[in-house]
């Protein structure tokens, strides 16, 4: 989560770092800090709130080497003494992460002597490098051991008071480290270090970067190693924002453009859709946006499988009772490739014999190069924190996984391939069709709410499922989802005159049914917005506002419904005047439980 940027080179490091800083804010925080060497000190500035209030602090100080941090509070409030970087003895550190054994680490750290300004379980971290530095008075070693020591997720620059170097390790969370014309970058993500390169080294799991101003030595076991760069392929004006007034609304506009790309590749290099048809269970594990894209998945995949598809939030799965075997497939599902429960329900699967695949976007991001295999959605950088074109890449990738099921069980005729490829081709263009659409009146009507609710059935509900997260996550609107015949087994209580209700309907097997409950809703006073595919007839006094989603295939459909409701929940948390790129409370990779 957060952001780490750290520099050491012949340049002044300090806006380097702030620089490299603010292009990590996306992620999202709620304090930043930096330390750096000044007269042979070390120097750290904090504050509370955005990077600004940090740049009022900043000095014209100049400095060779600078690391820092925006930090997203897990452990005490986010205010100035508890953000990053922490100081305690000879050492100075910046962590994104969670130490899950703090506590105890911190009593008896206490009882050696040290005393605690904050309450992270970051500065826990630094007095215990500090302790055990005061005894081995190496620095290799020390940090060898502290590895040993820590559990949970980390990812550490560490400075020491006696020597110009930055170290870096990590557990769980990423970091990457770069040679630059400017100088040696460390960062937990690749934005902040375009400008100056793309290339650059993955540090692994139990590997010490050793960042110098002229050279980076990498050790594993104490030993030094050469690892291979790896570049980053797509190109810069991918990570900013080309003339859009938001990330989250150039990743909406983009979708068309990487959904032809994808099919392009994948139908191009078919063989690269796994083919899982002789698996007897497939369980799909995912957190927020992307598990509801993978109960989209059950339903692709059901229409061909005789057995239920099973669908986790990766948080409950790791730790419910597995029942997980050499037969089992775990789809696991992740934007950046380090969302920590799911990687953690990767591990798991794979200790049960089961056979993993990642959907991940984060190129050789953790859960990409550790489950069995992988299919890269390719959606390019993806900055505002409400997903997008990573969503709706993701439905893709499991459409397309289980238009291939259905075509090796003999499921789809050759005919009805034709028709469903064809129905493929058409999302762009129906996509572009729906963004130039003016949702502003409907908008007008929803946006000064308190509570909204979402109807669905099946493939609709969980469309709704995602449409209501969009809303809550960016406008801050409380919303509720229902399947459609559920809401009268009690919420339906909450209808009143004028509350706002979004219907989907574009499953003609269930088309009915939800028309039905929608005019028990309208019946009770509501105002409804009825999403549903064109060529299924309705009463107009059923609803209030209609959006027509043009007829396609079910493996198609939701990828097209989904984007009215991205739409709808940017113009909305427009009008309420909210950052909706970077929501409170919310960060763009969740790399702890
Ligand atoms: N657990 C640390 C804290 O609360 C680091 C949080 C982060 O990843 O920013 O300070």
């Amino acid at each position: 989560m957060c952001g780490i940027m750290g520099y050491n080179g012949n340049k002044n490091a300090i806006p380097i770092v702030i620089n490299g800083l603010k292009s990590l804010e996306y992620r999202g925080y709620d304090s930043s800090g930096i330390a750096y060497f000044f007269n042979n000190n070390i120097k750290v500035i904090k504050e509370k709130g955005r990077i600004s209030e940090l740049e009022k602090l900043i000095s014209d100080d100049k400095s060779n080497l600078c690391i820092g941090h925006t930090r997203w509070a897990t452990h005490g409030s986010p205010n100035r003494i508890n953000a990053h970087p922490h100081n305690v003895g000879s050492v100075t550190i910046v962590h994104n992460g969670i130490i899950e054994n703090y506590h105890e680490l911190k009593n008896k750290l206490i009882k050696d002597g040290y005393k605690f300004k904050s309450e992270t379980d970051t500065e826990v971290a630094c007095a215990l490098i500090d302790s055990i530095y005061q005894k081995k008075k190496d620095k290799l070693k020390t940090l060898i051991e502290i590895q040993t020591i820590l559990k949970g997720s980390y990812a550490f620059l560490i400075i020491f008071n006696d020597e110009k170097t930055i170290y870096a390790l990590r557990h769980g969370s990423p970091l990457i480290i770069a040679e630059s014309s400017i100088g040696n970058l460390i960062a937990s993500d690749i934005p902040a270090i375009l400008e100056y390169t793309k290339e650059y080294y993955l540090l692994e799991e139990g590997e010490i970067a050793e960042i110098k101003e002229d050279n980076i030595i990498f050790y594993q076991e104490g030993k030094e190693i050469k690892k291979d760069k790896l570049i980053f392929e797509h190109d810069l004006s991918s990570a900013k924002k080309e003339g859009y007034s938001h990330f989250m609304l150039k990743e909406i506009y983009e979708q068309p453009k990487v959904i032809d790309n994808f099919l392009k590749y994948y139908f191009e290099n078919f063989n690269l859709i796994p083919d899982i048809r002789n698996y007897k269970k497939i369980h799909i594990v995912a957190c927020g946006s992307a598990y509801h894209a993978g109960l989209l998945g059950k339903v692709f995949l059901e229409e061909y499988l005789d057995f239920n598809v099973i669908v986790e939030t990766s948080s409950e799965y790791r730790y419910s009772k597995p029942f997980i075997d050499k037969d089992t497939l775990v789809i696991l599902i992740s934007q950046s490739g380090e969302t920590a429960d799911t990687l953690a329900a990767m591990r798991l699967a794979k200790e049960k014999g089961a056979k993993t695949l990642g959907i991940v976007n984060v190129i050789g991001s953790s859960l990409a190069r550790e489950c069995d295999d992988v299919i890269y959605i390719n959606a390019g950088p993806e900055i505002a924190v409400a997903t997008t074109k990573a969503y709706t890449l993701q439905v893709l990738t499991l459409s397309l996984i289980a238009f291939k099921l259905g075509i090796n069980l003999n499921k789809i005729t050759k005919e009805e391939q034709d028709i469903i490829k064809n129905d493929y081709l058409l999302i762009s263009k129906e996509i572009k069709k729906l963004l130039k659409e003016d949702y502003q009146d409907l908008v007008n009507k929803i946006y000064k709410k308190e509570h909204i609710f979402f109807i669905g059935r099946l493939m609709d509900y969980y469309s709704c499922l995602e449409g209501s997260l969009k809303l809550k996550e960016i406008s801050y609107i409380h919303s509720e989802t229902y399947p459609a015949g559920e809401l009268k087994h009690g919420t339906i209580s909450l209808i009143e005159d004028n509350t706002p209700i979004i219907g989907i309907a574009t499953d003609d097997n269930i088309y009915e049914k939800t028309i039905s409950n929608i005019k028990e809703v309208k019946a009770r006073g509501a105002y409804v917005i009825l999403l549903k595919r064109n060529d299924l007839k309705v009463e107009e006094t059923v609803y209030d506002k209609l959006i027509n989603i043009p007829k396609k295939n079910n493996l198609v459909m939701p990828i097209i419904t989904i984007i009215p409701l991205q739409l709808i929940a940017f113009e909305v948390a427009k009008k309420l005047g909210y950052d909706i790129d970077k929501p409170r409370n919310l960060a763009k990779s969740v790399t702890v439980e």
